[in-house]
């Protein structure tokens, strides 16, 4: 089974993803990191991460081991990765890996999860569960101020609130597979939701989908055949 969760910046997609893998045995991508990683490349470089050929060749010479890098995390690298993302050289080159993942998850996962902003609409738009994951960018960006603060960081919420407000705008006017909501999605909007009723709703939609499977593809949904 594929799942796609797509979202703005902060929602909570990465939380939810992880869950859902360990609950159900999926395999996990997280497509931000990749944009992540070609946007680090580029800075390490002395590139602008907005110039289409330096982006473009970071994403075509990309090396795997550099998705592991805490330096991922680093705000500058959220802004860098939605500066390379709005290339679509990047997409097309990052496009197979994300495919190949979800078609064929590593070993012994019966499926993958991934989560990011074109997945449902772009990478997998076959996938069997999309959900769309949001919240308001205000209570976004408190609860990105407060892990950062846990992290030790000196941040500042009204910063972080117009980074996001940034980032989302980037995402979602880019002409390259722009943030949006496929039209099959479930949308959760967990402004007021704590990450324990998000995980509930989303591995009920998840039972529900994968009990559906096993009446029409049983092969899919991982589960033996009815008599
Ligand atoms: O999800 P995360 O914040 O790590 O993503 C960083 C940036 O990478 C996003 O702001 C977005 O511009 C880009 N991205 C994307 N498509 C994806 C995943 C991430 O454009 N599937």
């Amino acid at each position: 089974m594929i799942v796609a969760i797509d979202g703005p910046a902060g929602a909570g997609k990465g939380t939810l993803a992880r869950r859902l893998a360990r609950e159900f045995n999926l395999a996990y991508l997280d497509t931000g990191a990749l944009y992540r990683a070609v946007g680090v490349r580029v800075l390490e470089m002395g590139a602008d991460p907005a110039d289409p050929a330096s982006a473009a060749h970071a994403a075509r010479t990309l090396d795997p081991s550099s998705l592991e890098s805490a330096r991922l995390r680093d705000e500058d690298a959220g802004d860098a990765a939605s500066k390379v993302a709005a290339v679509p050289e990047v997409r097309a080159a990052l496009l197979e890996f994300q495919r190949g993942f979800a078609k064929a998850p590593p070993s012994p996962c019966t499926g993958a999860v991934l989560d990011g902003r074109d997945i449902g609409t772009v990478v997998c738009p076959h996938a069997d569960l999309k959900l769309y994951v949001t919240a308001s960018a205000e209570e976004r960006a408190r609860r990105r101020t407060l892990e950062l603060q846990e992290k030790g960081f000196d941040a500042i919420q009204e910063r972080v609130l117009a980074d996001i407000i940034a980032r989302d705008e980037r995402d979602r006017d880019r002409t390259a597979a722009p943030l949006a909501e496929a039209r099959d999605a479930f949308v959760l909007d967990t402004t007021e939701m704590d990450a324990d009723t998000v995980f509930g709703l989303a591995a009920a939609l998840f039972r529900s989908r994968a009990d559906q499977l096993a009446e029409t593809e049983p092969e899919k949904s991982g589960k033996p055949d009815r008599p």
